[in-house]
Protein backbone atom coordinates (compact mmCIF):
# COMPACT_ATOMS: atom_id res chain seq x y z
CA UNK A 1 0.00 0.00 0.00
CA UNK A 2 1.25 3.41 -1.26
CA UNK A 3 -0.42 5.51 2.24
CA UNK A 4 1.47 7.97 4.60
CA UNK A 5 2.14 6.16 7.49
CA UNK A 6 -1.19 6.52 9.43
CA UNK A 7 -0.57 8.16 13.34
CA UNK A 8 -3.26 8.68 15.90
CA UNK A 9 -5.16 5.50 15.37
CA UNK A 10 -8.11 5.26 17.56
CA UNK A 11 -9.06 1.10 18.37
CA UNK A 12 -13.32 0.95 18.50
CA UNK A 13 -14.20 -1.05 21.09
CA UNK A 14 -10.66 -2.38 22.15
CA UNK A 15 -9.45 -5.69 21.21
CA UNK A 16 -9.30 -6.98 17.50
CA UNK A 17 -6.29 -9.15 17.49
CA UNK A 18 -5.24 -10.76 14.52
CA UNK A 19 -4.70 -14.43 13.14
CA UNK A 20 -1.41 -14.79 11.33
CA UNK A 21 -0.69 -16.97 9.27
CA UNK A 22 2.70 -17.80 7.15
CA UNK A 23 2.99 -17.77 3.82
CA UNK A 24 1.62 -21.19 3.39
CA UNK A 25 -1.63 -20.15 4.95
CA UNK A 26 -0.73 -22.26 8.16
CA UNK A 27 -1.23 -20.09 11.48
CA UNK A 28 2.49 -18.77 11.97
CA UNK A 29 2.14 -21.50 15.18
CA UNK A 30 -0.83 -23.00 17.45
CA UNK A 31 0.96 -22.99 20.79
CA UNK A 32 0.95 -20.12 21.07
CA UNK A 33 -1.31 -19.50 18.54
CA UNK A 34 0.28 -16.81 16.37
CA UNK A 35 -1.87 -13.52 17.33
CA UNK A 36 -0.80 -10.10 16.96
CA UNK A 37 -2.22 -7.16 18.59
CA UNK A 38 -4.40 -4.97 16.09
CA UNK A 39 -1.58 -2.14 16.36
CA UNK A 40 0.94 -4.40 15.61
CA UNK A 41 -1.04 -5.85 12.46
CA UNK A 42 -2.03 -2.38 11.23
CA UNK A 43 2.17 -1.18 11.04
CA UNK A 44 2.94 -4.62 9.49
CA UNK A 45 -0.36 -3.82 6.66
CA UNK A 46 1.80 -0.13 6.08
CA UNK A 47 5.44 -1.84 6.01
CA UNK A 48 3.98 -4.32 3.13
CA UNK A 49 5.05 -7.66 4.72
CA UNK A 50 1.30 -8.83 5.13
CA UNK A 51 -1.29 -9.72 3.14
CA UNK A 52 -5.03 -8.57 4.36
CA UNK A 53 -7.22 -12.03 4.26
CA UNK A 54 -9.92 -11.42 6.23
CA UNK A 55 -11.18 -8.05 8.37
CA UNK A 56 -13.28 -7.43 11.05
CA UNK A 57 -16.21 -4.93 10.77
CA UNK A 58 -14.19 -2.30 12.89
CA UNK A 59 -12.75 0.60 11.37
CA UNK A 60 -9.67 2.73 12.69
CA UNK A 61 -9.02 6.14 11.49
CA UNK A 62 -6.84 8.91 11.24
CA UNK A 63 -7.08 12.46 9.76
CA UNK A 64 -5.85 10.65 5.98
CA UNK A 65 -6.83 7.50 6.35
CA UNK A 66 -9.39 5.04 7.56
CA UNK A 67 -8.99 1.40 7.53
CA UNK A 68 -11.19 -1.90 8.52
CA UNK A 69 -9.19 -3.95 11.18
CA UNK A 70 -7.79 -7.37 10.10
CA UNK A 71 -8.60 -10.49 11.29
CA UNK A 72 -6.56 -12.23 9.51
CA UNK A 73 -3.23 -11.87 8.06
CA UNK A 74 -0.63 -13.95 6.10
CA UNK A 75 3.20 -13.29 6.01
CA UNK A 76 4.24 -12.28 2.33
CA UNK A 77 7.64 -14.26 3.34
CA UNK A 78 7.60 -17.59 4.07
CA UNK A 79 8.92 -18.31 7.65
CA UNK A 80 10.97 -21.86 7.72
CA UNK A 81 9.29 -24.15 10.68
CA UNK A 82 12.34 -26.21 11.38
CA UNK A 83 12.92 -25.01 14.76
CA UNK A 84 13.01 -27.50 17.55
CA UNK A 85 9.81 -27.13 20.18
CA UNK A 86 11.24 -24.71 23.26
CA UNK A 87 11.22 -27.00 26.15
CA UNK A 88 8.41 -24.92 28.34
CA UNK A 89 5.54 -25.87 31.02
CA UNK A 90 3.05 -25.34 28.31
CA UNK A 91 4.67 -27.80 25.82
CA UNK A 92 4.75 -30.35 28.21
CA UNK A 93 1.53 -30.48 28.98
CA UNK A 94 0.88 -30.26 25.35
CA UNK A 95 3.44 -32.94 24.57
CA UNK A 96 1.18 -35.37 27.14
CA UNK A 97 -2.22 -34.17 25.74
CA UNK A 98 -2.90 -32.51 29.36
CA UNK A 99 -2.93 -36.17 30.96
CA UNK A 100 -1.29 -37.47 33.90
CA UNK A 101 1.39 -39.84 32.38
CA UNK A 102 0.40 -42.32 35.38
CA UNK A 103 -3.13 -42.30 35.67
CA UNK A 104 -4.54 -40.54 33.08
CA UNK A 105 -6.22 -37.28 34.94
CA UNK A 106 -6.55 -34.16 33.39
CA UNK A 107 -7.02 -32.25 36.22
CA UNK A 108 -4.74 -30.83 38.97
CA UNK A 109 -1.60 -31.35 36.59
CA UNK A 110 1.86 -30.59 37.65
CA UNK A 111 5.43 -32.00 36.76
CA UNK A 112 7.07 -35.30 37.47
CA UNK A 113 11.19 -35.77 37.73
CA UNK A 114 10.80 -39.71 36.72
CA UNK A 115 14.18 -40.04 38.20
CA UNK A 116 13.55 -38.04 40.71
CA UNK A 117 16.39 -35.18 41.50
CA UNK A 118 17.86 -36.05 44.75
CA UNK A 119 18.92 -39.30 42.24
CA UNK A 120 20.83 -37.25 39.76
CA UNK A 121 17.38 -36.46 37.61
CA UNK A 122 17.81 -33.73 35.12
CA UNK A 123 15.10 -31.04 34.11
CA UNK A 124 14.55 -32.45 30.57
CA UNK A 125 12.42 -33.59 27.78
CA UNK A 126 13.40 -36.93 28.72
CA UNK A 127 12.70 -36.99 32.40
CA UNK A 128 10.09 -35.01 33.12
CA UNK A 129 6.51 -36.20 32.45
CA UNK A 130 3.29 -34.70 33.50
CA UNK A 131 1.91 -35.86 36.23
CA UNK A 132 -1.72 -34.97 38.73
CA UNK A 133 -0.70 -33.76 42.41
CA UNK A 134 -2.15 -37.22 43.84
CA UNK A 135 0.11 -38.96 41.26
CA UNK A 136 3.18 -36.83 42.14
CA UNK A 137 2.55 -36.81 45.52
CA UNK A 138 2.65 -40.85 45.79
CA UNK A 139 5.36 -41.11 43.39
CA UNK A 140 7.68 -38.92 45.90
CA UNK A 141 11.41 -39.11 46.17
CA UNK A 142 10.96 -42.84 44.38
CA UNK A 143 11.69 -44.07 40.57
CA UNK A 144 8.83 -45.69 38.47
CA UNK A 145 9.82 -49.06 39.40
CA UNK A 146 10.48 -48.25 42.93
CA UNK A 147 6.70 -46.89 43.15
CA UNK A 148 5.32 -49.11 40.91
CA UNK A 149 4.27 -46.31 38.60
CA UNK A 150 5.11 -46.88 35.40
CA UNK A 151 4.31 -43.85 32.84
CA UNK A 152 1.63 -44.23 29.90
CA UNK A 153 5.22 -43.25 27.52
CA UNK A 154 8.13 -42.75 28.39
CA UNK A 155 9.08 -38.86 27.62
CA UNK A 156 10.95 -37.99 24.74
CA UNK A 157 11.81 -34.68 23.08
CA UNK A 158 8.83 -34.42 20.41
CA UNK A 159 9.32 -32.78 17.45
CA UNK A 160 7.62 -29.64 16.02
CA UNK A 161 5.37 -31.80 13.78
CA UNK A 162 4.60 -33.44 16.47
CA UNK A 163 3.37 -30.49 19.05
CA UNK A 164 1.70 -28.58 16.06
CA UNK A 165 -0.43 -32.16 15.47
CA UNK A 166 -1.39 -32.04 19.29
CA UNK A 167 -2.21 -28.22 19.37
CA UNK A 168 -4.76 -28.91 16.74
CA UNK A 169 -6.50 -30.86 18.88
CA UNK A 170 -6.22 -28.52 21.71
CA UNK A 171 -7.60 -25.56 20.16
CA UNK A 172 -7.30 -21.81 22.38
CA UNK A 173 -10.87 -20.99 23.93
CA UNK A 174 -11.40 -17.60 21.70
CA UNK A 175 -11.68 -17.68 18.47
CA UNK A 176 -13.04 -15.01 16.32
CA UNK A 177 -15.14 -16.61 13.51
CA UNK A 178 -12.82 -15.73 10.46
CA UNK A 179 -10.03 -17.39 12.09
CA UNK A 180 -12.23 -21.01 12.07
CA UNK A 181 -11.17 -21.52 8.28
CA UNK A 182 -7.54 -21.55 9.00
CA UNK A 183 -7.51 -23.73 12.43
CA UNK A 184 -9.51 -26.45 12.15
CA UNK A 185 -9.57 -28.37 8.35
CA UNK A 186 -7.49 -31.17 9.25
CA UNK A 187 -9.41 -31.80 12.33
CA UNK A 188 -12.69 -31.95 10.02
CA UNK A 189 -11.00 -34.52 7.75
CA UNK A 190 -9.97 -37.00 10.67
CA UNK A 191 -13.00 -36.93 12.24
ZN1 LIG B 1 -2.26 -39.17 38.18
Amino acid sequence: MHVAKPSGFKPIGGGYPALVLNADFRPLSYYPLSVWPWEEVVKAVFLDRVDVIATYDHTVRSPSFEMRLPSVVSLKSYVPQDRSPAFTRFNLFLRDAFTCQYCGARDDLTFDHVIPRSRGGRTTWENILTACAPCNLSKGGRTPAEAHMIPLRQPERPSLHDLLARGRKFPPNHLHASWLDYLYWDIELEA
